[in-house]
């Protein structure tokens, strides 16, 4: 039987990853934990509740594995969906793996710890969720926890817009 998973062996994630580790200030605690970038080969794409392909999953490795292998994060990456991106969409995707990311930090940002010495961190959900059907928006309007999300996607949108201008 083939291989599912494989390592990054050309370090074509760990490029990226890192370079947004390097540059952007809200990935500069990343430096503190290792990060495993595998490959999902297979020509088949996995799906997530709502029918759509998934391109890259984070994962925080359990202590045990943590412990051993000396890894604390899976970032894993549907190869040939990857390579259907552009190098701009890679990196977006890169970035939002990476974003997943939230490590705890104490005072003077150090890093908080566990009693064996691990760096706590959480694999943050997303915050902005919509699913719903377009007739239902029309006879019900947006629920209020939706709102704040209309209003954040409006202003990307304005954005957007002002981009392609
Ligand atoms: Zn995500």
């Amino acid at each position: 039987m083939a291989k599912l998973v494989v390592k990054d062996k050309k370090k074509v994630l760990k490029a990226i990853a890192n370079d947004l580790i390097g540059t952007k200030k809200r990935f500069r605690v990343l430096k503190e934990l290792h990060i495993l970038y595998v490959w999902r080969l297979s020509d088949v794409p996995e799906y997530d509740d709502e029918g759509r392909a998934i391109l890259a999953t984070t994962r925080k490795l359990p202590p045990r594995e943590r412990d051993i292998y000396g890894y604390d994060v899976e970032i894993k990456v549907w190869r040939d969906g990857w390579k259907r991106k552009n190098k701009n969409q890679q990196r977006r995707t890169m970035w939002h793996e990476l974003n997943h990311i939230e490590v705890e930090q104490g005072e003077n940002f150090s890093i908080n710890k566990d009693d064996d010495g691990r760096a706590i961190f959480h694999i943050k959900p997303h915050d902005v969720v919509i699913t719903t059907f377009e007739d239902e928006l029309k006879r019900f309007g947006l629920p209020g926890r939706d709102v704040n999300d209309a209003t954040i996607l409006s202003r990307a949108l304005k954005k957007r817009k002002k981009r392609e201008s």
